[in-house]
Formats: structure tokens, sequence, C-alpha cells
């Protein structure tokens, strides 16, 4: 990342804003004119008072001379502070606004971005929020930087130089020599601090996201009792932050005495050279004072440039994460162009090899098909790759080898919005937001009447328990049990009532009571519908017309359940299995009998 990529990356951002730029820049103008006044007046001052020592006191001409130089001094510091606020308020409206512009398109942005970002290790969730916050705070302070510290400091010394410059050349070079020689400093601390400060801003991604999972994670470190461990964990991270922290600080002290050593030696100079003038009476007395004070002017901004320059090259290393992560096109999720007014739903994996971002293969070589108005069930042990074939169902992720198609077409083609209208997931991790019991179940249709939120509700037999409590569906939705959790993810599909529906393991943590109701409910609107499901509860998979058996990601069984039956292998093994756990004849006895 450098400047001229910075500028050329920021400038849509800073656009919007070009009025007041525009402003703060002719403010900068103005400001830095007045800040020559106070060097030429004392100058005046200096010149004036030596001119009336020379004759007898004439009390009206000191009162009209020092009352004309306080009236100028105290205007210009007037206009001054005047100048200062309208600086201030339009780079505040700036900085903010476009902080704010800045976020809602990195949200977009990254909401808009295929699931396989997500995956990838370096833009886990702590370790994003710390690059959009980081980069935004760093990005917007250089937008101020620019305008509101750089532009009137930079403006400030060029007019001070060129004052000096106008009333002596030789001291115009002398006051101009430090310059290089600040720059320099400057230079060669940036080149040094570059790798050190990418090093931070790594560990403090690493941090945030270590953070992230403990707190996220806190009740299993509380009962597996291993808070010391976990401190440790976090003390590691935060002794390697300190001591790169205190490294790039203490490098930072040792360049700014050398500047501090080079603006001094800069003063001495202009000093001396004046000086030289003075004796030699090619100028007054008052020059003395003028160029130290223009030489402050010309110093004043370079001194400060420092930190400005420090935050700006900080800029440049968050800009470069996060114009990365914000511009990673590859993510972006390709809309198809197919919209087909009707479709049969009839959704297919062919030859598919799933391999995840880490190099985990889930599937190889998987043909299956979920005939349209009919229920497929997939079966397998736990990790067998029954959730990833979903996945790519769904389009979360493309497959690495062989094609997912719907009616005969590649599902990439059809435009992905379209698809997701009419397709109903129930996934594992069911996520419910924060907000209440109403606001998570209406996201199945956010149009929907409350009256239809309600309907769901019953459907998904939630109704009922919600009632009895104090806020009802305004109720937070996370302070809910598991399974009340999961039938708001039911009562969503019911209320988004699309022909395909995707469901993995929908009853699985309910109770058998609610599982038996949420099963009818379903089978309810089952029909007609493509179906696929997940589920280690049998008698949901017995009445699928089509069961696949996965093993290892290898479907290595395909049938109903008594054809599967019949030809022994995995599928026998679980159904016998499952019955044993049941304890069926014990069951049956007591049941039946
Ligand atoms: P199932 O649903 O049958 O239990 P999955 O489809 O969840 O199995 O997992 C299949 C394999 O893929 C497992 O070995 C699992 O560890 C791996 N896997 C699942 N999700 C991911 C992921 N996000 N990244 C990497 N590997 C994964």
């Amino acid at each position: 990342m450098n400047t001229f990529l910075l500028i050329r990356k920021l400038w849509p951002f800073v656009r919007n804003y070009r009025g007041s730029l525009i402003l703060a820049l002719l403010l900068t103008t103005i400001g830095a004119l007045l800040a020559q006044v106070t060097p030429l007046v004392m100058e005046y001052s200096v010149n004036t008072v030596q001119g009336l020592l020379k004759r007898p006191i004439d009390n009206t001409e000191v009162i009209r001379v020092v009352g004309s130089l306080v009236a100028i001094l105290l205007t210009k510091e007037l206009l001054a502070l005047l100048v200062q606020l309208g600086q201030k308020f339009l780079s505040d409206r700036i900085r903010f606004r476009m902080a704010a512009d800045l976020y809602d398109f990195t949200i977009s942005r990254i909401a808009s971005y295929h699931l396989s970002f997500f995956a990838q290790d370096q833009n886990q969730i702590g370790k994003l929020e710390k690059r959009i916050d980081k980069g935004i705070d760093s990005l917007t302070k250089t937008v101020k930087n620019l305008f509101v510290d750089i532009a009137p400091m930079v403006a400030n010394a060029a007019f001070a130089l060129v004052l000096i410059y106008n009333k002596n050349i030789g001291v115009g070079i002398v006051a101009t020599l430090v310059l290089p020689v600040y720059a320099y400093i400057s230079r060669e601390q940036t080149n040094r601090q570059k790798q050190i400060r990418r090093n931070i801003q790594e560990v403090r991604e690493n941090k945030a996201n270590a953070l992230y999972g403990l707190l996220e994670s806190i009740f299993v470190v509380k009962s597996f009792v291993r808070e010391s461990y976990e401190q440790r964990r976090q003390q590691v991270l935060n002794l390697s932050l300190c001591e790169k922290e205190i490294r790039h600080h203490r490098t930072n002290y040792w360049f700014d005495g050398l500047k501090s050593i080079a603006e001094q030696v800069g003063i001495v100079l202009v000093f001396v050279v004046t000086i030289y003038f003075v004796l030699n009476r090619q100028m007054t007395v008052g020059a003395i004072l003028l160029h130290i004070m223009l030489f402050n002017n010309v110093s004043a901004p370079v001194r400060h440039l420092h930190r400005i320059y420090d935050e700006y090259t900080e800029a440049l290393t968050y800009a470069e994460g996060f114009f990365d992560m914000i511009e990673n096109n590859s993510y972006l999720h390709q809309r198809g162009s197919l919209k087909p007014t009707s479709w049969t739903g009839h959704f297919s994996l062919q030859n598919v090899d799933f391999v995840y971002p880490n190099g985990k293969q889930a599937l190889h070589n998987v043909t299956l098909d979920l005939k349209p108005g009919k229920v497929t069930a997939l079966v397998g042990l736990s990790g067998a790759g029954k959730s990833s074939a979903l996945n790519l169902l769904a389009g979360f992720y493309n497959p690495t080898r062989g094609s997912v198609l719907l009616d005969g077409q590649p599902l990439a083609d059809y435009d992905s919005e379209l698809v997701r209208e009419n397709v109903g997931l129930v996934l594992q991790k069911n996520h419910i937001f924060a907000g209440t019991i109403e606001e998570n179940i209406r996201y199945g249709r956010l149009e929907a009447t409350t009256e239809e939120v309600i309907e769901a509700a019953r459907q998904a037999s939630l109704h009922h328990q919600v009632q009895q409590l104090p806020k009802g569906y305004q109720t937070e939705a996370r302070a809910l049990s598991g399974g009340q959790q999961q039938r708001i993810a039911i009562a969503r599909l019911f209320l988004k009532n699309p022909p395909v529906l995707l469901l993995d393991e929908p009853t699985a943590s309910l109770d058998a009571i609610t599982a038996e109701q949420i099963k009818d409910s379903l089978d309810a609107i089952k029909q007609n519908r493509t179906v696929l499901i997940i589920s280690h509860n049998i008698s949901q998979i017995m009445d699928a017309d089509q069961i696949y058996v996965l093993q290892e990601g290898e479907v290595v069984g395909q049938g109903t359940h008594e054809s599967l039956y019949q030809s022994g292998g995995l599928y026998r093994d679980i159904i016998d299995s499952n019955a044993r756990t049941l304890n069926i004849s014990r069951l049956a006895a007591t049941v039946l009998g």
C-alpha cells in the first residue's frame, strides 16, 4: 500500500464530501496566512519601539501605536479561532460521516461474501471485527490528518518560508536545509517501524479473536476449571504484543530525539545568520524576532509531522488488510442469470468431490438425487459428510469437482437469491439472533403479520410455551432453552413456507413428545415438496421415499428402508443399534402389552 493507492481507494468515499473538503482547504489557506501576521507585527513592533526610543516619549503616539498593535493581534487571534473552529467542524463532519459510509459499505460487502470467506483462518469473527474497527478508525483518522492537520501545517510552513526568502535568501536557504534532514530521519523511522507494525496488527487480531473465543466458551472454560490455562494463553499473546509495542515506542523515541536535534540546529543557524546580517546593518533588530518566529512556523508543523506520519503509516498498514477484505471479488457471490418462473425442484449432486478450505476432503464422488415432491433421507455416522452434502445443495459452498444441479442446470447458473427464497433450511446450529421471539420467527418472512407469526409458532409447538412467559413473544429469544430455540427455527421455516426443505437434524435437541409434534407438523408440510432430511431419528428416516447411506464421504447404499435393511451393511447396523438402544423388546412388551 502506498499513498497514491490509498488516496485512490479512499476517493470514492471522500468524493461525497467534496464541498466540505474545498471549504476546509479554503479555511486552511486563510488560517495559514493569518499565522504569519504575528511575526510580522512583532518585527514591526520591535522596529517601531526602537524608533520611539530615539525620540522623547510622546504618550499619545505610544498609546496610538500600542493600541493599534493590540487591536491587530486580537483581531487576528479572533479570526484564527473562527477559522480553526470552522476547520474542526468540517473535519468532524467528513470524518464521522465517512466512517459511517465505510462501515455501511464493509457490511454490505462482507454480508454478500461466499461462506468460504468466513471459513478462512484469517477471517475468524474476532479477527474480522478488529480489522474492520481498526481499518475504519485509522482510515478516517488519515482523512482528518490530511485535511485538518497536515494541510494547514504545510500551508503555514510554505507561507512562512516564502516570507523568510522574501526577507533574505541566505536565511531562507538555512531554514530550508533542515527540512530534507528531517524528512530523511522520518523516512528511516517509518521503514524501520513498518514490519514491527505489521506484527503488532497480527498479534492484535489474534488477541481479539482469542478473547472472543474465551468469552464465547466461558461455560466450558469454567466447567473444566480451565481459567488459569486460558489466562496463560491470553498472557502469552499479551506479552508478545507488549514487547512489540515497547520496541515500537523505543525506536520512536530515538528517532524523535534525532529530529529534535535537527530542529534545534536549524533554530541556532537561523539565529546566527540573522544576527550576522543585523550586525552588518543589513537588517533591523526586529528581523531577529521575525526570523525566529517564522522559523517556528516552519518547524512547528515539521515537529508535528512525525505524529501524523506515524498515524499515517499505521493507517497504511491497516488499510492493506482492510481493503484486501472489502475488495476481495473472488468471494463475491456470482449471481447467476437463470430466473425460471417455475421449476420442479429436482436437486442433485453429480460425482461430487468436496474439500473444505482447510484441506479436509468431506465428500468423494457423491451422486445423489432429490426427487421433486419426495422425501430423501441421508443416513450415516457422525462425520460421514451429510451436512457437507446439504451445504452444497444449499449453495453455501461450491463443489471441488462434479456438479450440483437444479432441474438439470448447474445450481450456480441460477439467481442465488431466487433459489434461497425457495429453499427452507433448518440447520444443526439454528442461530438465534439477539432480539425477541417474534422478531426471530418473523425473520422467515419479514412482512408477516403477528397472527401469521403466532400461527407458525403454533405449528412448531411453541405457541403454548411462549404464552406462559411473562413477556410472551417479546421475550429475548436467546433466553430460551436449546429445544425452544430449535422450534423458533422451525417456526421460521413454517412462516417462510418454501417448496424445498433441507433439514439437518430438525428435532435433534427436542424431547420425544415435542419431536413427535414437530414430526407431525413437518409431515403435514412435506406434502408435495422436495425434502432432504438428515436425522438420527429412525422414524423420520424410515418414512423417506429414498434413503442414501453415507460412509466416510462416500455413498455406500441407496434405496428404501426395507430394501436397504434387507441388503445389510451399515444401514442395517444403524437400525439395529437404534433398536437396541431403544430396548425395543422391553418397550414393545410395556407399550403394546
Ligand atoms: P456429518 O454431517 O455427516 O456429521 P459433516 O458433513 O459435518 O458430517 O463433516 C464431514 C467431514 O468434514 C468431517 O470430517 C468434518 O470434520 C469435516 N468438516 C465439516 N465442516 C468443516 C469445516 N467447516 N471445515 C473443515 N472441515 C469440516
